[in-house]
């Protein structure tokens, strides 16, 4: 089982297959030097692309979209060898949300960024709006567990708002990010409008410091609270995409089979490796028992090998310190009183890095399976009295990206998912929102600051500037401008009396 992926190395950084241990290919790391030459690169670019309308700019990223069309089976070849997942989960979480995710923007980038009027309830002849002008040169710091819907997604929202991108992948996916860059360029992109910078934490630190106009970064929790302290001392605005610890909590009445599934795909769709996966499952002692049966006769079933391969359900790990935090949190959990009821151990019988998909009940609410991220192919189930206690212990998190709700009751599922401490609250689903553009993707608690998708995720890749213009001409004076008098003053008095009178309200 024997991968090493360089990420010290002074020049040059490998990318190898974690599920066979075999070099993809190396990149040059990118020097402090060359990252602020890059933004100055990016810099230049983007003031010619900001003189595009967002429609414009949309139509432009379009070509791009063809060519992932043509290429998508080649470009989720290229995903699965880096990342581990299978072709299946490239396909249908990598690259469709990204090409839908550019003819969305791309069609609606001019409603979304039109000025947008604010009527004045009080001072009825003044006028304002709001418009949105690009920020500049956007920095994006991205993870290893979706190397292309992440990273490319977040560049295609900055590029249709008008900015420019630096973007770094994660130094243990570098070459897709290379892939998309060059794509970009034969789609007709100018080279230097997206840059990519390659390396580990130095050079997203050289990247802050060569102080873009704002940072998107999606990370661990750690990594995300330097980046917003480093963005904080030079005021550059931030958005944090962060760790989470989903809890599912499964109501007496759920539909089994659908749950059922949607726990086995929560819990091991990439290894396990979702901000949003299942990571703790809260089930009432009714139905207990026979959930963790159909649970574990579900995941019995799910065939983990060669990622490559279309009929393979659970792929590789991609980071192989991860091996040992998922093995470390299950034997502390074992060793408190856990049981294993499937999987529990790294597959041996595979040269690269592959950790069976483990469902572990008598779990309880004080383990660091429980409380801690686990980001692999682990399902920890704990025994609760009642749903109150479920919502109580799911709310008992210093995360709160994602969470579930199993019901058949739907306004109760709704009523329940309102409840819950999270950025986004699903009922009787998992995962999938994240590959709905229209809706805002956010942690609160420590899962994350700001939030990227829907509308508003688009206007945040700007500027918001308001202009406030007089509405009726010839006004000479305000009233509340100088000189000062005890009859002006008697005016406001009355004036205000009258607008804010019981009857007027
Ligand atoms: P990580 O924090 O180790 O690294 C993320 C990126 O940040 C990498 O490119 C890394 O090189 C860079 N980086 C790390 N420290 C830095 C620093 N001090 N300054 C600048 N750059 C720095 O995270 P990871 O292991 O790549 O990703 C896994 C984590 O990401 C998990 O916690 C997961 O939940 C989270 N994640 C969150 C979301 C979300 O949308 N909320 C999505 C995907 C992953």
């Amino acid at each position: 089982m024997a991968r090493s992926k360089t990420t010290k190395q002074s020049t040059v950084l490998e990318s190898y297959n974690p599920a066979t241990g075999e070099p993809l290919g190396s990149v040059p790391v990118t020097s402090p030097d060359e990252v602020a030459e890059s933004l100055a690169l990016a810099r230049r670019a983007q003031r010619r692309w900001a003189s595009l309308s967002p429609g414009e700019r949309g139509a432009r990223l379009k070509e791009f979209s063809k060519i992932l069309l043509r290429e998508a089976d080649d470009v989720c070849a290229r995903i699965s060898a880096e990342n581990g997942k299978t072709r299946q989960e490239a396909l249908i979480t990598e690259v469709l949300p990204t090409v839908d995710l550019i003819n969305y923007y791309g069609k609606r980038a001019d409603k979304f960024l039109k000025p947008k009027k604010i009527p004045l309830h009080l001072f009825k002849h003044r006028g304002s709006y709001i418009h949105y002008v690009p920020r500049g040169v956007v920095g994006i710091i991205a993870p290893w567990n979706f190397p292309f819907a992440i990273p490319i997604g977040e560049t295609i929202c900055a590029l249709i708002a008008g900015n420019a991108v630096v973007l770094k992948p994660s130094e243990m996916t570098p070459l897709i990010a290379a892939y998309a860059r060059s794509a970009m360029i034969r789609s007709g992109l100018p080279a230097d409008l997206f840059q990519i910078i390659q390396g580990g934490p130095e050079v997203g630190k050289a990247l802050v410091e060569a102080e873009p106009d704002m940072i998107c970064f999606t990370g661990s929790v750690n990594g995300g609270r330097k980046v917003a302290e480093a963005c904080g001392a030079r005021l550059i605005p931030c958005v944090t995409e962060l760790g989470g610890k989903a809890p599912a909590i499964i109501c007496p009445d759920a539909d089994m089979e659908r749950t059922v599934s949607a726990l086995a795909w929560g819990g091991f769709a990439n290894s396990g490796q979702v901000c949003a996966s299942v990571e703790r499952v809260y089930a009432p002692a009714s139905i207990h028992d026979d959930l963790v049966n159909r649970l574990v006769k579900k995941v019995r079933e799910l065939r983990q090998g060669d990622p490559s391969s279309f009929d393979t359900d659970v792929g590789a790990i991609c980071l192989p310190q991860q091996m040992d935090v998922v093995q470390e949190l299950i034997d502390d959990a074992v060793a408190n009183g856990a049981v294993v009821e499937c999987g529990g151990n790294a597959d041996s019988r595979s040269l690269g890095y592959f950790f069976e998909p483990t469902v572990l009940s008598n779990v309880n609410q004080n383990m660091r399976v429980a409380r801690e991220e686990i980001f692999g192919p682990v399902i920890p189930i704990i025994k609760v009295d009642d749903v109150e206690t479920a919502l109580e212990y799911a709310n008992d998190s210093h995360l709160g990206l994602t969470a579930y709700v199993f019901t058949r009751d739907r306004r109760k599922g709704r009523a329940l998912a309102e409840k819950v401490e999270a950025g986004t609250v699903m009922v009787n689903d998992v995962m999938s929102t994240y590959g709905m553009p229209e809706t805002p993707w956010h942690g609160i608690k420590n899962s994350g600051i700001g939030f990227v998708h829907s509308e508003d995720g688009l206007r945040g890749m700007c500027q918001m500037r308001h202009v406030h213009y007089e509405r009726i001409p010839g006004i000479r004076r305000e009233l509340w401008w100088y000189p000062y008098s005890r009859k002006t003053y008697q005016g406001i008095m009355k004036l205000m009396r009258v607008a804010f009178s019981k009857r007027s309200l």
